[in-house]
């Protein structure tokens, strides 16, 4: 961890802006603060991928949270070549003042380099082939500057450094441990899956009622296994073949679009007022 960060500081120094994955699922318990740190003085723009798989009202409440703290946020779909196509754009916007900055001191013409960072699973190859097409050339190595480095060309003003920096969620406590295994950025073998299972379906009964009967008629391991007909010998509900299923459903959209983190609230309290009781 320390030393992925420690190679993420490095690289960070060649970079003028970082291009942070979120999921959209997880946006809160799927990243790590320690970003706001490491991206100081760096432009921002924030993608939260897999839209396709969370709730779209909050994926919307999410951006406008985002963009409220000072960080430009887009969903997309990583997958989708065409939604990241439209990422260049969205670069020349978060970067517009240190192009001027840049144009002022006399630099004109150099390309903006950006970096992919983000957790595991949330899609960062896959965003960075999406958005590198076929047009894309790498310019390799440039002598005496970044040996071993390779960029991606994205058009005459973007380059993307081709290794993206992988950072750790912070695990603040069960819950996000427990979130990050749903959405499979976190080895299933670490936690408790029956745990996790009665968690998710206690989660989709309070928050999205009455998707859990639509996908499968019923709401709890034993009744999802008598519908979908997971017996053992002796008419008995195979559980752990369900609950397996139940995941795998969830991970991969089946049972709908979810969004397991809440927007926090905003503190509009003025700095010397105590907090009512
Ligand atoms: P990385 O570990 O951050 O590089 O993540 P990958 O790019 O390897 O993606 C992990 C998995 O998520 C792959 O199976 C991708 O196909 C899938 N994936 C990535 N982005 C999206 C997305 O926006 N929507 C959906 N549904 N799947 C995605």
């Amino acid at each position: 961890m320390t030393k992925a960060i420690r190679a993420m500081e490095e690289d960070l120094k060649l970079v003028d802006l970082i291009i942070e994955l979120v999921d959209a699922r997880i946006p809160i318990s799927g990243r790590n603060p320690e970003i706001d740190r490491l991206a100081a003085g760096k432009s921002r723009l924030l993608l939260l991928t897999k839209t396709d798989l969370a709730d779209p009202e909050k994926t919307a409440a999410f951006s406008r949270y985002f963009e409220q703290n000072g960080i430009a946020a887009r969903p997309v779909d990583a997958r989708n070549k065409k939604e990241c196509a439209q990422v260049p754009s969205m670069v020349a916007e978060v970067c517009r003042e240190r192009i001027e900055r840049n144009r002022r001191r006399g630099i004109v013409g150099r390309p903006m380099r950006a970096m992919v960072t983000g957790i595991p699973n949330v899609g960062k190859s896959t965003f960075i082939n999406s958005v590198i097409g076929k047009a894309a050339a790498k310019t390799g190595n440039k002598p005496g500057v970044t040996r071993g480095k390779q960029w991606l060309k994205l058009n005459r003003n973007l380059e993307l450094l081709d290794t993206p920096g992988i950072t750790w969620p912070k695990f603040q406590d069960e819950e996000t441990a427990i979130r990050l295994m749903l959405v499979g950025s976190m080895n299933e073998d670490v936690l408790d899956r029956q745990e996790c299972v009665s968690y998710l379906l206690r989660f989709l009964e309070d928050n999205y009622p009455g998707m859990l009967s639509a996908k499968y008629g019923a709401s709890s391991v034993e009744e999802i296994a008598v519908r979908k007909n997971l017996m053992l010998p002796g008419a008995m509900p195979d559980t752990d073949r369900t609950e397996r299923l139940i995941l795998d459903d969830f991970k991969n959209g089946r049972i709908g679009r979810v969004t397991l983190d809440e927007v926090p609230v905003r503190e509009n309290r003025p700095e010397n007022q105590a907090p009512s009781v």
